[in-house]
């Protein structure tokens, strides 16, 4: 049942919507900065560890004033379980710094402003905006999403900016942070990288691999 793509992405939808009505990230935040500090966090991390960190480093660091404060030995320390943490500290102070000075400490609300900040591409920027301000400005496509987007056979790019555009040509603008949400969940719940558990996948019927195509 493979077909056209305009078919194809409107299956995928509708298999998507019916599995994950609500796709909200697994990272817990209460407002834009913890988001992106958790995301930036969450890089080569599981949402699970992340959580477990943040809950007690938002406790001590409400905005970037308290990381540009905060001494750098006890930042990594509070952040370690999530690993490359010195780097990540740095990151964090050098995102607060860039906040505080440029944008009066708020995280900013275009893609281009949010980019400019240390170890923030498009990814971690098209989440934190549509998922903490609700706005629309990209899909996010991190390791999951790419893997399960060249599995159904909707881009065959490796290059995750190319299939970006790809996708935000296909999909409905007002899902897009909902589709990348959605397709993180399948890639860790049922497309796994390793077995994939295509005998129970809604997508089934519209993903190539799980048709046996293009499978090398
Ligand atoms: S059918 Fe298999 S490969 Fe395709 S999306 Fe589902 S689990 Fe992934």
């Amino acid at each position: 049942m493979v077909g056209s793509k305009e078919r194809k992405i409107q299956g995928i939808i509708e298999g998507l919507k019916k599995i994950y009505p609500e796709a909200p990230l697994e990272l817990r935040f209460s407002n834009p900065f913890e988001l992106l500090v958790a995301t930036i966090l969450s890089a080569q991390c599981k949402d699970e560890r992340v959580n477990q960190v943040t809950e007690k480093l938002f406790a001590l660091i409400k905005g970037p004033l308290d990381l540009i404060s905060i001494p750098l030995e006890r930042l990594e320390e509070l952040i370690r379980p999530t690993g490359f943490f010195r780097q990540k500290a740095k990151i964090l102070k050098g995102c607060a710094e860039i906040l505080e000075r440029d944008f009066g400490g708020e995280v900013p609300r275009k893609i281009e402003k949010l980019t400019k900040l240390p170890g923030v591409g498009r990814k971690t920027a098209a989440m934190v905006l549509g998922n903490a301000y609700g706005i629309e400005e990209g899909i996010a496509i991190d390791r999951h999403v790419h893997r399960v987007i060249g599995r159904l056979g909707l881009s065959k790019s490796d290059q995750p900016e190319a299939m970006e555009r790809e996708l935000m040509a296909l999909v409905p603008r007002s899902l897009w942070t909902w589709f990348s949400n959605a397709l993180i969940l399948h890639g860790r719940r049922v497309c796994t990288a390793k077995n994939p558990k295509c005998d129970v996948c809604a997508l089934r019927p519209w993903c190539d691999y799980g048709q046996g195509i293009n499978r090398g």
